[in-house]
């Protein structure tokens, strides 16, 4: 075991746990919360993603985020998409009564 010598808070890997101490290291990996994977699930069973190959137990807090937003920015699509086609069909409703 190895203790800060600024805090004595538990040292890892050379890094301070305690966030607060300038022997903390910001760059070291954080593991994804809990919260972040269950989030990730939820949209990837929206999105029909299959995620049964990764490994959310060696997934970082930063990897997480970055796959969060690009799920979250592929459901947006999805809703334009669908909102286009919306616009499409009350389009063809105007013609129709123009006609009459
Ligand atoms: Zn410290």
């Amino acid at each position: 075991m190895e203790f800060c010598n600024k805090c004595g808070s538990l040292k890892i890997n050379g890094s301070c746990t305690n966030k607060k101490c300038d022997q903390h290291i910001k760059s070291m990996v954080e593991l994804a919360t809990a919260q972040q994977i269950e989030y990730i699930r939820e949209l990837a069973e929206q999105l029909g993603e299959d995620i049964s190959e990764v490994n959310f137990e060696a997934m970082s807090k930063s990897e997480a985020v970055d796959i969060i937003d690009e799920y979250l920015e592929r459901l947006d699509d999805t809703e334009k998409k669908l909102t286009v086609q919306n616009d499409i069909l009350d389009e063809e409703d105007e013609l129709d009564t123009d006609d009459d």
